[in-house]
């Protein structure tokens, strides 16, 4: 039958590429956990009001309509934050900057978590993340912990990014990469860590066609 696939680990180490890849293998649905995060700290960015107040939070989150639409052109999924495409605002460095500091808001992180419960009650899915497995599906059937050395995933990133038209540093890449995972890490709630039951797939010297079919391995099993 048809699981729930938990990816989590820290930035820029394929997770999404690979959860995407092996959803439309599985025929699963793939969703994007950190791209809720960034929709959230999109719309910060753009009605700034303060994390640290309970209130304006609820008063934001209110306002804050998250959906996912599939591109009927490719079948890439896309984000929606109240009705507008946002999906390639989300992906700017302006967004990555802040991101952490917003999902690291305890009221912001329950608003998505229960949505994304929601999304993936169906089964058949392939999410990714910080904390899928230990908060999102903490009774996923697969969970997989993905890995890589930061100058690798720094270089991946900036293919990414620039494939995409952006102009960006290596070392500006690297940077922001390296503080979130220490936000990620660090966090009171829901930190990133590798769970018991996850497991760990380092992906620094793998092909992206072998990480794949890794995790479709284990899902068959
Ligand atoms: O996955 P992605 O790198 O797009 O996530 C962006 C950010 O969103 C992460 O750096 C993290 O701060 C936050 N995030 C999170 N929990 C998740 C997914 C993302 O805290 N499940």
């Amino acid at each position: 039958g048809k699981i729930v696939i938990a990816i989590d680990g820290q930035s820029g180490c394929g997770k999404s590429s690979t959860a995407k890849a092996v959803a439309k293998s599985l025929g699963y649905t793939y969703l994007d956990s950190g791209a809720m995060y960034r929709a959230v700290t999109y719309y910060y960015l753009q009605n700034p009001f303060d994390l640290g107040d309970a209130e304006s939070v609820s008063r934001a989150l209110e306002n804050v309509d998250i959906e996912f639409r599939l591109n009927p052109e490719d079948g890439s999924q896309l984000t929606f934050l109240n009705g507008e495409n946002v999906e390639a605002q989300i992906r700017q460095m302006e967004v990555s900057k802040s991101v952490s500091k917003v999902a690291a808001v305890k009221l912001i992180r329950e608003a998505m978590v229960a949505q994304q419960r929601k999304l993936g009650a169906a089964k058949g899915v392939v999410m990714d993340g910080r904390d899928i497995g230990s908060v999102v599906f903490p009774d996923a059937a697969l969970k997989v912990y993905m890995t890589a050395d930061l100058e690798t995933r720094a270089k991946r990133r900036l293919r990414e990014l620039s494939a995409d038209g952006g102009v960006y540093s290596l070392k500006e890449i690297q940077k922001n990469l390296a503080e979130r995972d220490k936000l990620d890490s660090s966090r009171e709630e829901s930190p990133l860590v590798k769970m018991e039951d996850a497991v760990e797939l380092d992906t620094s010297e793998l092909k992206f066609e072998d990480q794949v079919n890794f995790v479709i391995d284990l899902a068959r099993e």
